[in-house]
């Protein structure tokens, strides 16, 4: 099996992951893997917990194999969700870290099973879980010795339909100033376009947040899930220079 530690995260660094919503294909993954200023840290689906049952599930097992397969080619760590404990082994043999979407937040029988793995956990915050919920799906994380745990921002719903969701920059803040969580936010899943990802990761680096997961496709109009969220690989790339310019400000220094 691939070594897939990851390089420990310092608390300066302002820590970037991106890759499409979704695994679909090999030219798909080799496009993504090519992009000249592209993170160590890879996200991609490969089990999707999708609004309906008609919509693409993701590759499952033909996704675990193809990540296989270019982990011997390609040096990167890979992130994805883990929609059911039973798929923890193979996830365990591609990923650096587990996700935990926003449908499984309270899930606490799948949270209990990761601990077991000793590698860092992104957890989403549910569509409408408050803080305080979220919080205690961390604490059944803590409490059985999870050492990394990322929360991780997506919006919430709320009144408004203008936009996927409502990016709470507030939870941020006040996650950042009380507790000792690193914080992560999606401006993807929280903004829902891509006309307003950039600008929405940039709010939220100086909200404080930690790191940033992007949706990113060689396509986005081709995409099998998420593609009118997606930044192509040329508005990734203007994202990572603003993000440059705008760290420092910060005190960070942007990690890909
Ligand atoms: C995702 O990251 O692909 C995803 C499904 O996000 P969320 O769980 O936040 O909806
Ligand atoms: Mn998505």
């Amino acid at each position: 099996m691939k070594n897939t530690s990851l390089a420990p995260f310092r608390p300066h660094e302002l820590f970037l992951i991106s890759g499409p919503c979704s695994v679909e294909s090999e030219a798909q993954m080799r496009q993504i893997l090519n992009q000249t200023h592209r993170p160590t840290l890879i996200r991609g689906g490969i089990y999707k917990m999708r609004t309906s049952s008609k919509s693409f599930q993701g590759l499952g097992q033909d996704g675990i194999e193809l990540i296989e397969k270019l982990s011997n080619e390609y040096d990167f760590n890979f992130v994805t969700e883990i929609t059911d404990a039973r798929q923890a082994e193979k996830l365990n043999s591609i990923s650096s870290v587990f996700q935990v979407g926003a449908r499984n937040m309270y899930n606490y029988e799948l949270l209990k099973e990761l601990t077991q793995y000793g590698k860092p956990v992104i957890l989403k915050r549910g569509f409408s879980a408050t803080i305080s919920e979220w919080l205690g799906s961390a604490e059944y994380l803590a409490d059985l010795g999870e050492e990394n745990i990322i929360l991780c921002e997506r919006g919430v719903r709320s009144f408004d339909t203008k936009l996927r969701n409502m990016l709470d920059l507030g939870s941020v803040i006040y996650l950042k100033k009380n507790t000792n969580f690193k914080v992560l936010v999606d401006p993807s899943h929280s903004m829902g376009l891509t006309a307003y990802v950039t600008d929405a990761a940039l709010a939220a680096v100086a909200a404080g947040a930690d790191g940033l997961i992007v949706e990113v496709h060689p396509e986005p109009s081709c995409a099998l899930s998420d593609g009118q969220q997606a930044l192509n690989i040329e508005q990734f790339d203007n994202l990572v220079s603003k993000l440059k310019q705008l760290c420092p400000i910060f005190g960070k220094e942007l990690r890909m």
